[in-house]
């Protein structure tokens, strides 16, 4: 009890030393949001749009882009453009990086949030799949990070990598998803090192999620597991923040800072935990 209220009391210490939010300073913000059309990428894409931001947003589907980029604008985003890309392609990262970096004059927030589909099953070898997801959620976020990295150089700007509790701590159901997110971790964990060892302007800021509400996910999960899903508006209200205080990492709900730090000190107790929230009988 005591060890658990002191790792208590240092997370509370970190919290109240968060710098402060200023809201003003997205105002006129050049912001490229990804996975931007539905979401914690739309909401994402709101909040920056209430903070008077300029933005890109990109995904596949361009009709829904559209509309997301229309009401962006009616809630006070100074710019809202869209560009259908995929990520699973070559060139479409590139090519969304070059066209946010031409319309908007440069960047000052790159956020990456996209996620290509993926089953919630028991792995059973598909190896092609697992290939595919990683170039959707890895591959194509260190091809789009290093092409605006010299842009958020100059403008002291921020680069923001969605993750996941999943990428600190595997689970079950999720093995090519959690492979991607651990691997977005070790890059840009390493990369944040590199940065801050090379004085560089660019603060990257690594967001730990646990469960949220999204429609995707939430298809996956209802019935299977009883853990509590936060809202979709709020974990991207916070990501936001994170970025724009330059923090290095973000963990929501806040509860997913002590299970990451559960895992290593205690791994069995851990491992009976994850294996028991979900419904599942061999
Ligand atoms: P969604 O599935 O709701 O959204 C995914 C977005 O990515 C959509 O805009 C989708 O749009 C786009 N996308 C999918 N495939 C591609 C592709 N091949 N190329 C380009 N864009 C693509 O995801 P969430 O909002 O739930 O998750 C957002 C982020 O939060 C992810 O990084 C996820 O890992 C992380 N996260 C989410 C959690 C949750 O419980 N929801 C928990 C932990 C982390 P379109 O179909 O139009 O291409």
């Amino acid at each position: 009890k005591i060890l658990l209220a002191s790792i208590c009391v240092a997370f509370l210490a970190v919290k109240w030393t968060v710098p402060t939010f200023d809201a003003e300073s997205l105002r006129g913000a050049r912001v490229l949001v990804t996975g931007a059309s539905t979401g914690i990428g739309e909401q994402m894409a709101y909040h920056y749009a209430r903070f008077g931001a300029q933005i890109v947003i990109t995904a596949r589907r361009e009709k829904v882009l559209q509309q997301v980029a229309e009401k962006c604008l009616s809630l006070g985003a100074q710019k809202a453009l869209y560009i259908a890309a995929d990520m699973a392609s070559e060139s479409d990262p590139d090519k969304v990086v070059d066209f946010a970096l031409d319309k908007l004059g440069g960047l000052d927030y790159l956020v990456l949030n996209h996620i290509g589909p993926s089953p919630f099953s028991m792995w059973e070898g598909d190896v092609e799949h697992t290939k595919w997801l990683m170039k959707v959620n890895f591959f194509s976020y260190i091809q789009m990070a290093w092409k605006a990295l010299a842009s958020l150089e100059q403008s002291k700007g921020s680069l923001v990598v969605v993750s996941s509790l999943l990428g600190k701590m595997p689970s079950p159901f999720v093995a090519p998803y959690t492979s991607t997110k651990f691997a977005l971790n070790g890059f840009f964990g390493a990369l944040q090192h590199e940065l801050a060892m090379k004085k560089s302007n660019v603060s990257i800021s690594i967001c730990t999620l646990g469960l949220i509400d999204t429609e995707s996910a939430m298809e996956k999960v209802s019935g299977v597991t009883s853990v509590p899903a936060y809202p979709a508006t709020d974990a991207a209200l916070n990501i936001i923040i994170t970025g724009a205080t330059r923090q290095l990492e973000l963990f929501y709900p806040w509860f997913t800072h002590i299970l990451t730090v559960s895992k290593d000190w205690f791994p069995s107790v851990t491992n009976y935990v994850i294996q028991n929230s979900y419904n599942y009988s061999p």
